[in-house]
């Protein structure tokens, strides 16, 4: 089977380049995929299935392009886009995932998830984490007007940057125990997840054959590092990569 995973694109009008890039990206994938992994925070900011800021319209169009190829697209909620909910689900023809999933990939057991719920050294983050994907607090939240809900997640945004520069590095990224608490529960041998922006390959210790952590990119610079699956075997590539190895002949 052949599959990509990207996350943390975070598409906003002020990231023309990415933006141009994604575009290209996802237009390489259709017909050209068997599924296309969003693995979250594709978009900067999700304020509900009703949020048209621009580019977003146009990148909806994009992903509905690739589904109409044929290309199954599984999209997951990063901390950023976590509203993502059914109503852009069925206008791209994607199926939305709220926290992982679990997929045989080529006879490799392998869980995908955005990656903020194995930041658990990060408490903080984590009463946020389960505050905002309350049912309760999302019903309200959406229930607002949309020029509300905007004024309150540029609120948040702006203490969240102050409380960021205050943590330290380790603090950011993942937990190792969590890690192997999350390959152990799902019973997988590979793990592919971004979020923290900190693109590799891990290799785990404690089993043999050793269990692997693929880290994807931001694209913050432009371009970022994407997953591409192909006949058992993973790939971390820069997107423009992805790019031309999806449409060489
Ligand atoms: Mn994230």
């Amino acid at each position: 089977m052949r599959a990509l995973c990207i996350s943390d694109v975070h598409v906003s009008a002020s990231r023309p380049e990415a933006v141009a890039t994604l575009l290209e990206l996802l237009h390489a994938t259709e017909r050209r995929l068997d599924t296309l992994f969003l693995l979250g925070d594709i978009f900067d900011q999700w304020l509900g299935d009703d949020d048209e800021t621009t580019p977003y319209p146009e990148v909806e169009s994009a992903l509905k392009a690739v589904a109409d190829s044929g290309v199954r697209i599984s999209a997951h909620h990063g901390n950023h886009d976590f509203l993502l909910g059914a109503d852009f689900a069925a206008r791209i023809g994607a199926e939305v995932i709220e926290e992982q999933e679990v997929l045989d990939l080529d006879g490799t057991r392998t869980l995908l998830l955005h990656g903020d719920s194995l930041c658990t050294d990060d408490r903080e983050y984590q009463a946020y984490r389960a505050h905002t994907r309350a049912p309760a607090n999302q019903a309200a939240f959406l229930a607002l007007t949309f020029a509300e809900r905007e004024a309150q997640a540029r609120a948040l945004r702006q203490s969240s940057a102050e409380r960021k520069q205050l943590k330290s590095d380790d603090i950011m990224d993942v937990n190792d125990e969590a890690v192997r608490r999350a390959l152990d529960a799902a019973q997988a041998d590979r793990m592919i997840h971004g979020h923290t922006h900190r693109p590799a390959v891990h290799r785990i210790e404690g089993k043999t054959p050793a269990r692997e952590r693929i880290v994807l990119g931001d694209w913050y610079q432009g371009t970022g590092q994407v997953a591409l699956l192909e006949d058992g075997n993973v790939s971390l590539i820069a997107a423009h990569a992805a790019i031309e190895h999806l449409t060489r002949r």
